[in-house]
């Protein structure tokens, strides 16, 4: 049986009510943030000489104190930038030269990857350091005093459809990102936010912010650790929301016996294509799912459903809700033209919540229209009511003799048949069709599917020109480290 690795945690949050962080090594108050924070500045004022424009940088795996350095860089109005400690050495040095960093911040296992002057280790003496040095003389600037034009930090897109793009985000689009989800989370002191996203990207970085924003609780857990995830849920009395991409999600309910506890507000559910029967499963067991959609270029979540949505309202299983105001989406053919209900097309953007644009220019290109509207690359529709469907990527829409596939639709068919755990549709090029649809599945225990079988069990439920026309068997797809299907690399294996 698995044998609880939480219990030396005791939950000590009503009679402290500024708990900042609690995680498995500790718990630390506002005032302890407040104390690493001034040890923070002090370093980065000695290292750099009170540069506090150009960004740091943190090569790091995720930890608590990779989240108070961050935390402190909020609170100090330092731009910052979390590299990816599995990013190659030639892309790491192509990084640091565009970004060109005042100071860099890795974690020991990364340390002799640098050959640069200004580096600091975070390690244990870092943390300890942090918590017993004088830091009496140093005083920590007015929130008021920094400017909310001021850039929050550069963040990398997760990289799956080309290399990750870099995302300069200002302080302001962060914060009013942190407004919107307020209004529909309705934060409260009493309550932890569950993270165990990584603090490489901005779904992690996200939570840490809203919580200083609003003075709530996070409680780090590490890597995913699906074990871990599913006792706290199941038992802590004290959870408001937990952050979760659809494969931490898939984890958590193959196991029959998963349930939260019935405080637990809700799960957040968002960063990538949920199947149809990933929700249905999660609704059926009574699991709180608040399905979001967002991109690293509007702070991560801009559009979701309601938390608390009134009894009776008509809540479509497949959709992601409706963008906060006001922020707002627009769905075009690919001309540009605005397209009506339930039709189609490209999902456009504009709000407080969205970029000003990629840190390479080059990548703006056909981004942006006159209007400040931004191109998201996603393709989708929103129904009568003006709540959005993702149908899948631009770029992932295979057309076939002319006609368009939506991948989604087809992969939803595909996960039907008994043989096949998961499904995963692309498009190869092909002579005759342009592009061939092709179904690429891993499978259960026992045999293998051939393509005819696979084919006449799909006729009843797509048209002849959506059934795919090769199978291909692969042990295991490739992800990101968000979890999402590295589709690119699928069509490269194979064609
Ligand atoms: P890259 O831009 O480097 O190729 P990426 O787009 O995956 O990587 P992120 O910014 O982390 O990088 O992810 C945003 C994307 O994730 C969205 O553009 C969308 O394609 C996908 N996504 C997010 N939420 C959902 C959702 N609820 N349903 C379907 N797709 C989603
Ligand atoms: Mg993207």
């Amino acid at each position: 049986m698995f044998k609880s690795r939480l219990h030396k945690f005791e939950f000590k949050k009503k009679e402290s009510p500024d708990v900042f962080l609690s995680s498995q090594h500790g718990m630390y108050t506002y005032n302890d943030l407040n104390r690493f924070t001034a040890f923070f500045k002090d370093l980065v004022d000695t290292k750099t000489e009170g540069n506090f424009e150009r960004p740091v940088v943190f090569i790091s795996e995720s930890s608590d104190m990779l989240l108070f350095s961050i935390a402190a860089c909020w609170k100090l109005g330092i731009p910052f930038t979390p590299i990816s400690p599995k990013t190659k050495e030639s892309e790491l040095k192509e990084y640091l030269n565009r970004l060109d960093p005042s100071l860099i911040f890795c974690d020991v296992a990364n340390r002799q990857r640098l050959d640069y002057p200004n580096v600091v280790k975070l390690d244990e003496n870092f943390f300890l350091n942090a918590f017993t040095q004088d830091v009496r003389h140093v005083t920590l600037p007015d929130p008021e005093e920094i400017s909310d034009e001021q850039l929050f930090g550069y963040f990398f897109t997760s990289g799956t459809t080309s290399k990750p793009k870099i995302v300069p985000l200002k302080r302001r689009q962060m914060i009013s990102a942190a407004e919107a989800s307020a209004l529909n989370f309705r934060p409260d002191p009493n309550h932890f936010w569950l993270l165990c996203l990584p603090l490489n990207h901005i779904g992690g970085i996200s939570i840490i912010l809203r919580s200083l924003i609003y003075g709530t609780s996070v409680y780090r857990l590490g890597e995913f650790d699906e074990e871990m995830v599913k006792e706290f849920l199941s038992e802590n009395p004290r959870f408001q929301a937990a952050s979760l991409v659809p494969t931490m999600l898939k984890r958590l309910l193959d196991d029959p016996l998963f349930n939260t506890h019935h405080e637990f507000k809700s799960i957040l559910l968002g960063g990538g294509p949920s199947s149809e029967n990933l929700i249905r499963k999660s609704v059926e067991r009574g699991i709180p799912i608040v399905a979001s959609y967002g991109m690293t270029e509007t702070c991560a979540q801009i559009v979701a459903n309601p938390m608390l949505a009134p009894s009776g309202m008509y809540t479509p299983l497949k959709s992601v809700g409706k963008p906060f105001p006001p922020n707002v989406v627009q769905v075009r053919d690919d001309d540009g033209k605005a397209l009506g209900k339930n039709q189609s097309g490209q999902l456009w953007l504009r709000g407080p919540q969205v970029f000003d644009g990629y840190l390479d220019p080059s990548q703006n290109e056909g981004r942006f229209d006159n209007e400040g509207w931004f191109n998201t690359g996603d393709y989708g529709h929103l129904n009568g009511f003006g709540q959005l469907f993702i149908e899948s990527r631009r770029t992932d829409l295979i057309i076939t003799g002319g006609e368009n596939v939506n991948p989604t639709e087809v992969e939803e068919a595909v996960r039907k048949i008994g043989t096949i755990k998961d499904a995963v549709v692309i498009g190869l090029p092909d002579e005759e069709w342009g592009q061939k649809v092709t179904a690429v599945v891993t499978l259960k225990n026992g045999e293998t599917p051939q393509l005819t079988d696979v084919r006449s069990q799909l006729k009843d439920t797509l048209v002849d020109f959506k059934i795919p026309r090769e199978l291909k068997i692969v042990q295991e797809f490739p992800l990101t480290a968000t979890g999402k299907v590295k589709r690119w690399e699928l069509v490269k294996k194979f064609k």
